[in-house]
């Protein structure tokens, strides 16, 4: 953006910082988004620039233009205590990336039982390969987790809430004790985004985010951000240049395009999702809503304390009944979509049983449990959608 010369640009706020961050106006000749930068080579006007690597790029998986207006916005979105952040292309590959980045062969790792199962299998096959133990912890462990270090626990991953289970972890209480043991926090903070949870004032010393998700918010690309302070961060930029991590340009622009929205979009996903969770409270096949923005929400003290919204992902716990009644309302569904991922613009709906890989807790919630992400629909067609599922449901329930 325009600054008069000389004058410290103002501290905005974030709905601000979301559509001015990251532009530079004067060097893309006047037009408002950076170009797609798809390049490889950076030409070097002298043999004393090449010695001296001198230039703004030195090669194209170091970064272009376009790489660089997303993450000086992205910077500024996580706030004062985010020292860089590294784009990848996948939440996975980002959240692989931080994890290569701070962990060597002879390391302990702690992760939380309800973490993407990804990372999970990410933790139990290569890192098991190249040396690294894991040990996963009760999401719900607090300062507990204290008696889990060993000597040489280099770091503690954390995700809240689960993305399926929605559990509230205590992460400034988890970050604590792993400060004062000499280990790093990851957090996968893709639910919240930066907007609803600032990972890195939390103590949080590197934030993960699936970009695919909401900042994306089209259901139209795979991406990754991984922001860090400035403990983290030379050790992210160290991992994302030894690894050779890099992102398509098309991709980049992408993220950054549905960047700019991510406001109103969340606050939006946020205000759909609460009435439907409360509509989905009321029902009664439901036994209960995993949500913690609902005063109802074993993680609801949690959230109000550490975070400033709530997205649009949440799951339920039907009362038990046959996998027939569940499969009837799967398929009656018409606007809930069922597939994996979310985040973007569109309702979708999946079963899950996170009792097939938990290792440090029992997952037995009594009853067949579904994840919703609530779209940008109108919530009376959502609802109406979602009444023929139930019929559906009870139809088949009787027979
Ligand atoms: C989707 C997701 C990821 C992985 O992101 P991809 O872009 O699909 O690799 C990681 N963590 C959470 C919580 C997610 O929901």
């Amino acid at each position: 953006m325009k600054t008069p010369s000389g004058t410290k640009p103002p501290r905005h706020r974030t709905a601000t910082t979301l559509v001015t961050a990251g532009r530079d106006t004067a060097a893309q000749r006047g037009f408002i988004n950076p170009p797609v930068v798809r390049g490889s080579t950076v030409l070097y006007p002298t043999a004393a620039d090449i010695h001296a690597h001198r230039g703004e790029y030195q090669y194209g998986r170091h970064g272009t233009p376009t790489t660089k207006a997303l993450r000086e916005a992205l910077m500024a979105l996580e706030g004062d205590n985010c020292a860089g952040v590294g784009l990848a292309p996948s939440g996975v590959a980002a959240i692989t990336t931080a994890l290569l980045a701070v962990l060597k062969a002879g390391d302990h790792l702690l992760v939380t039982d309800n973490a993407y199962r990804p990372t999970r299998s990410f933790c139990d096959g290569m890192l098991a390969r190249y040396g690294v133990e894991t040990t996963y912890f009760d999401p719900l462990i607090g300062s507990g987790i204290a008696t889990l270090f060993k000597p040489n626990t280099r770091a503690v991953l954390v995700e809240a809430p689960g993305s399926q289970s929605f559990e509230m972890s205590d992460i400034p209480a988890i970050a604590g004790i792993a400060h004062s043991k000499g280990a790093l926090v990851i957090d996968d903070n893709t639910w919240a985004t930066p907007l609803y949870h600032r990972s890195l004032d939390q103590g949080v010393d590197i934030s993960i985010q699936a970009a695919t998700k909401y900042i994306g918010g089209h259901s139209d690309i795979m991406f990754g951000t991984i922001a860090a302070n400035k403990v983290g961060w030379p050790l992210v930029l160290d991992s994302i240049r030894l690894l050779g991590v890099c992102c398509g340009p098309d991709d980049v622009f992408l993220a950054l395009r549905g960047l700019r929205t991510l406001k109103v979009r969340l606050a939006q996903h946020q205000a759909s999702a609460l009435a439907m969770a409360k509509w989905f409270a009321a029902r009664p096949e439901v036994d209960r809503v995993l949500y913690p923005a609902l005063e109802s929400d074993p993680g609801h003290a949690i959230w109000k304390r550490d975070f400033t919204g709530a997205s649009g992902l949440f799951s339920v716990v039907l009362k038990p009944t046959t996998a027939k009644a569940v499969d009837a309302f799967l398929d009656t569904l018409t606007l809930f979509g069922m597939g994996y991922s979310w985040g973007g613009f569109e309702s979708l709906v999946v079963p899950f049983d996170c009792s097939e890989y938990r290792t440090a807790t029992a997952w037995a919630p009594g009853g067949p449990t579904l994840r919703l992400h609530i779209g940008l629909e109108d919530l009376d067609d959502l609802k109406a959608d979602l009444e023929n599922g139930f019929a559906a449901f009870n139809a088949a329930r009787q027979v």
